[in-house]
């Protein structure tokens, strides 16, 4: 944990009262309790096919047939 600075008094705690919005600290850091959310993250391969169509792929595949123009094409990362 970070000490503040011995010339800086501590900011007095705030008890009891509403969330609102805090001038803006030096430091320019806000700190407000939340409860945490969960994100699922997934990973996308973009292709994109010498005739111009584009579209995602879950998995990298090494041979993948364009949805567009039908060509089976080697893919190259
Ligand atoms: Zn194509």
């Amino acid at each position: 944990m970070l000490q503040p600075p011995p010339e800086k008094p501590a900011a007095p705690a705030r008890v009891g009262q509403a969330p609102q919005p805090l001038p803006a600290l030096e430091s320019g850091i806000l700190v407000r309790e939340e409860e945490l959310g969960t994100v699922r993250a997934q990973r996308l391969y973009k292709m994109r096919c010498e005739c111009g169509r584009s579209w995602f792929e879950l998995e990298l595949p090494t041979l993948v047939e364009c949805p567009a123009c039908r060509r089976l094409c080697l893919v190259s990362a």
